[in-house]
């Protein structure tokens, strides 16, 4: 039976396939633009530039100066450009790092945005941006921030190196096992997430063995959509708290630090979550959720210790205050002792706790 729901389905364009890059100019021209600003990173720039050169007389050039975390400076020279420029929309050539910057963009200025992702993260599906300023990472939810139209070019996936694609489709993953239990889900997100956890299972580890592997690449990338999709679409738990505690108070690395929590904030939630957790098994074709997420990162070679990417012991303390101060909403009761537990885990790199 099915239970009753509420769901508000996000607009957006999405064009799929290989080679899609080629289809930039025609949705520039579709949102009746004529002087789009291409985005990127400095490691992404020659790709941003080609783009440029493709897209002629619609572009204005390109701002190449993208920085992790979204730090308000350099959003601030990028609207400096925007202006200057006279640019009517923006091309966000990248990870969530340039989605972001595009979305700084579009909340001050509204300017519509074309995304072409090149990881897993799955920001261009949402209307979630969050922004670093002396240090603190603000995280807000606002539909100006969603952008107008994705374009997928799995193409520009066969150079995302062995370890950040392990761990850019584990943060995506993580995004539909929150949406399983989350107390808004419904039956079109979830059947979305265990489609998009099942996807990305079943070709990361093809991409370990062969980052060329076009059918496991363009799996990927679909579960990447499928898994932002749910993102978007409905409320996170305890795991993406963490994360952001973790990456804003202690500057650890955005997907790294998913891949390491996520199996410990799933054994956390085990049994308050029974149905979730039998799906996120299905889709892993594991017989536990948490386990079999431990048994993913290891496999596909990522770390799985909190001490190997840069997180202090002596911190342990303070981010199980801060996460347990001002939770979001969690199947499982938020109790400091046993977030602080979960945390000791994580750092050392133990199994989630069996069932
Ligand atoms: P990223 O965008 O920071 O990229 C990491 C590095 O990989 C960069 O140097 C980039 O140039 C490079 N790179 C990206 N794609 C590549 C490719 N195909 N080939 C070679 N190099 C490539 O990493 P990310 O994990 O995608 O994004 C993390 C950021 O996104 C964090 O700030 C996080 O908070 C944000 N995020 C936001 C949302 C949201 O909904 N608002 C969702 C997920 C992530």
């Amino acid at each position: 039976m099915v239970e009753a729901f509420a769901y508000t389905a996000l607009p957006a364009k999405v064009v799929f396939g290989f080679g899609t890059l080629g289809r930039v100019p025609d949705e520039v021209r579709a949102l009746g633009c004529k002087r789009s600003l291409v985005l990127s990173t400095p490691e992404q720039q020659e790709t941003a530039q080609m783009l440029a050169g493709r897209l002629g007389e619609l572009s204005v050039g390109t701002f190449a100066q993208v920085a992790m975390h979204t730090p308000v400076e350099v959003t601030a020279r990028a609207l400096g450009a925007v202006r200057d420029l006279g640019a009517d929309c923006t091309v966000a050539l990248g990870g969530g790092s340039t989605t972001g910057l595009g979305k700084a963009i579009a909340l001050r200025t509204d300017l519509p945005q074309i995304v072409v992702p090149t990881t897993y993260a799955g920001s261009e599906a949402t209307p979630i941006l969050g922004e670093t300023q002396d240090g603190e990472k603000i995280t807000q939810r606002n539909m100006k921030v969603l952008p107008e139209v994705i374009i997928y070019d799995v193409e520009l996936t066969l150079s995302l190196p062995r370890g950040l694609s392990a761990t850019s489709g584990m943060n995506a993953i993580a995004h539909a096992v929150e949406a399983l239990y989350a107390r808004d889900a419904n039956p079109i997100i979830s059947n979305l997430a265990e489609e998009g956890i099942n996807v990305l299972a079943r070709a990361l580890p093809l991409i370990m063995r062969n980052p060329q592997h076009k059918g496991a690449r363009s799996d990927a990338l679909f579960g990447a959509w499928a898994c932002g999709t749910c993102l978007g679409a409905v409320g996170m738990a305890l795991h993406h708290k963490l994360c952001h505690t973790l990456g804003g108070s202690f500057n650890l690395p955005h997907s790294q630090t998913h891949t390491i929590v996520l199996p410990h904030a799933t054994a956390y939630n085990r049994d308050a979550a029974p149905a979730a957790m039998a799906r996120v098994a299905r889709a892993l074709a594991a017989t536990d959720a948490a386990q079999g997420l431990f048994d993913l990162a290891k496999m596909l070679g990522a770390a799985t210790a909190l001490k190997d990417i840069g997180m202090p012991e002596s911190g342990l303390d303070r981010a199980a205050e801060l996460a347990a101060s001002s939770p979001y909403w969690n199947p499982s009761p938020i109790e400091q002792s046993r977030i602080r537990a979960l945390l000791d885990n994580a750092f050392h790199g133990r199994r989630p706790e069996k069932p």
